[in-house]
């Protein structure tokens, strides 16, 4: 040991490293060899996507290589080529510590910004293993399936199969729960007395029923006598919605009554217990769950708050997207 103060240690240290750097230059060297990754301390990511962040490509750092830069604006930082971004420091308890005798290797990622994927992948957290996700079929393709579908009994019975009104470009999806005798003889949804309803309910909420909403329902063909489906026929037709809505990419989804509600949500929960409060299809679109029109239209002493209630609902739907009540509602 030296009789070195700590300041002149570190100066003799720096000193003897510049040398040995200058060294190696003038030895052809062009950049400072790395221990292999096996060697690194850093602890896996238990999440596959998080895997790939924590262990990104290495490289070796070379004469080309800029210092480490100020991390960018959080507006730029899309933009910052990630070969240019460094690894965030591991916490101090997972660093690697200096291998005996030597100087601990200096570590630069490649790519150190994840991927749009995993930045998804991380921020939705771990994912549940199932099948792989396939890209919706566009609308008339989907449309021209379900109008020549035989999957169930109902298509013996039915009219017309009823796949949807509106836009499909719209922001708020209202879903029903199957098509009654006027929406059978017309294949369109929601065209008798509770779709006139419904479209008194859109307009009260400022919006244009063909313009600014979609409209569908859970199954697309008529149930003898407007009973219930069944749930083999909801479980056999359901999957048309979920590419339709797949492909629609709504804002939010307003599920009409107790079919729409189970069958969107997975809840046995009836709709007066759901009603009102906003709940996620699939994990990622706000589903706003209200009575269906039909309901509102049957009268019972529970008729006018039922259908304060609706309008209550509706006006959480237009908060949630911004929009402002119209002066006469
Ligand atoms: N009821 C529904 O649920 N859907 C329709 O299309 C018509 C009535």
């Amino acid at each position: 040991m030296s009789n070195l103060g700590p300041r002149e240690e570190l100066a003799a240290i720096a000193a003897s490293l510049r040398a040995y750097l200058e060294w190696q230059v003038d030895c052809g060297s062009s950049g400072i060899p790395r221990r292999p990754r096996e060697a690194r301390a850093v602890a896996p990511a238990a999440n596959p996507a998080l895997r790939a962040v924590a262990a990104p490509p290495e490289r070796v750092i070379t004469a080309n290589d800029d210092p480490p830069a100020a991390p960018p604006p959080a507006s730029a930082a899309a933009t910052v080529p990630s070969s240019i971004e460094r690894e965030p420091e591991p916490p101090s308890s997972l660093r690697a510590s200096p291998p005996p005798g030597g100087l601990p290797p200096i570590t630069v990622a490649e790519n150190a910004a994840p991927s749009p994927e995993a930045a998804r992948a991380l921020r939705a957290g771990p994912q549940p293993a199932g099948p792989a996700i396939v890209p919706p079929r566009p609308l008339p393709v989907i449309a021209s399936e379900v109008a020549t579908c035989t999957k169930c009994a109902l298509a013996a019975t039915r009219t017309n199969t009823v796949f949807s009104r509106g836009n499909p470009e719209a922001k708020i999806c209202f879903i029903g729960e199957a098509p009654g005798a006027d929406e059978d003889a017309q294949g369109i949804p929601f065209v008798g007395r509770a779709g006139q309803l419904l479209d008194k309910m859109i307009q009260a909420m400022g919006l244009d029923p063909a313009k600014d909403v979609y409209v569908c329902n859970i199954i697309k063909c008529r149930p003898p006598g407007n009973r219930r489906p069944e749930p083999d026929e909801v479980a056999t037709c359901i999957p048309y919605l979920h590419e339709q809505i797949a492909q629609i990419d709504p804002k939010v989804i307003v599920a009409l009554g107790n079919t729409a509600v189970a069958a969107l949500l997975g809840t046995k929960l009836g709709i007066t217990k759901v009603r009102g409060s906003w709940k996620l299809y699939r994990g990622k679109i706000p589903v706003m769950p209200t009575y269906h029109p039909s309901y509102l239209l049957r009268p019972s002493a529970q008729q006018a708050e039922a259908k304060r209630q609706a309008w209550e609902d509706l006006q959480a739907v237009m908060k949630e997207l911004g929009l402002s009540r119209p002066a006469r509602a």
